[in-house]
């Protein structure tokens, strides 16, 4: 378990880890059969490594730690299939990861920080405030810990939980390589979506990478005085800047981004915001996702079905395409970090 005197050897690199093992005088093949046993097999115990000499499992477990996370509560809507789990971090911390089932197979929505310091006006994260960047081996346990409690496989993952993701980038990106490792967990950045309140400098440096991934933008509203209402980022990275980053992403990936869109009543949704969104979005390859407002209970914001599709309507009637995500877990509380506040208030 976890110990400051040790490693956290899951969120080492296949170099990190190779070097290391090097310098306590194992061969380098060792590496090799280690990072097996950790991220292909997930073993959660260094004596579960059954092809190393017991020796060198006691060596391991003298220099490293294997991190885990513990489940505090797990929640099955009665809905859909969507099962949402509040894990407790080795600090005491809590963080949600939520599993939802689609058509081709399981998606993992993933926590990054424990808050978040961007305090947009709709997101429970925000209210309950930021506390520290995830670790690399946290993001990637919330795939490895659930994969072990439901019994499944995961195929695609979001990092669209707790956090944003950019402001903790070089974890983010130490977990994009070890997950995608193909001497370990083997996830085709393909069937990841990074998903950003839109940090213009992280963004471009994102796309120098060429990972592969889909980049979600969470724009909500067309216009640079609203938006910086319900999104303080909007006041350090405006509109024109952030669709140009948008741009240059596009250019250097060849990817199309998704516009994360959640549409609120009497604020963002009017033909006048429509025509606004089409304007700015015109010309670029790119697709609009439509989202239901959540409701969170410290804030008035709520969604009309109607307007949502009505929204979408004129969307693809100005030639942008826009489809409306499907509300799942909707009975579970499954909004960003309406848990973890949860827990949180329970607590004080
Ligand atoms: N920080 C990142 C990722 C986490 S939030 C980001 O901002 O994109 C994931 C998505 O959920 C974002 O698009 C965010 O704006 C949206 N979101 C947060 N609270 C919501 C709510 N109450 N209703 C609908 N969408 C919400």
């Amino acid at each position: 378990m976890f110990d400051l005197n040790k490693i956290d050897i899951l969120s080492l690199t296949y170099e990190e880890l190779e070097s290391i093992l090097i310098e306590i005088g194992e061969p380098k093949f060792r590496a090799k059969q280690v990072f097996s046993w950790l991220h292909e097999k997930q073993v959660t115990s260094f004596s579960d490594m059954t092809t190393l000499s017991l020796k060198l499992r006691e060596c391991l477990n003298e220099k490293f730690y294997i991190n885990r996370l513990q489940v505090e509560r797990r929640l099955a809507s009665s809905i859909d299939d969507t099962v949402k789990y509040l894990y407790k971090l080795s600090d005491g911390n809590y963080i949600e990861t939520v599993c939802m089932s689609y058509n081709h197979g399981r998606s993992l929505c993933i926590s990054t920080q424990v808050g978040c310091k961007m305090g947009c006006q709709f997101c429970a994260s925000a209210i309950a405030g930021f506390i520290r960047n995830l670790t690399p081996s946290e993001m990637l346990l919330q795939v490895y810990e659930t994969q072990r409690n439901e019994n499944c496989k995961i195929s695609s993952i979001v990092l669209m939980g707790i956090g944003e993701p950019l402001d903790n980038f070089d974890n983010v990106m130490r977990f994009l390589k070890l997950l995608s490792d193909s001497r370990g967990m083997q996830m085709s950045l393909r069937h990841v979506s990074l998903s950003t309140c839109g940090i213009v400098p992280k963004i471009k440096e994102l796309a120098e990478y060429k990972l592969g991934l889909t980049l979600s933008v969470s724009l909500h509203c067309p216009y640079d005085e609203e938006r910086s209402k319900i999104m303080p980022v909007n006041k350090k990275y405006p509109i024109s800047e952030l669709l140009d980053a948008c741009r240059f992403y596009e250019e250097h990936t060849g990817r199309r981004v998704t516009f994360e869109y959640a549409v609120i009543e009497n604020l963002n949704s009017t033909s006048k915001a429509a025509q606004a969104l089409a304007k700015l979005l015109k010309g670029m390859n790119c697709h609009v996702n439509l989202i239901p407002v959540n409701p969170v209970k410290e804030r008035n914001y709520r969604t009309i079905k109607k307007t949502v599709i009505q929204f979408q309507k004129e969307l693809e009637q100005l030639g942008i395409n826009a489809t409306i995500r499907r509300t799942l877990g909707s009975d579970i509380e499954a909004a960003c970090g309406q848990l973890r506040r949860d827990a949180l208030s329970k607590k004080a």
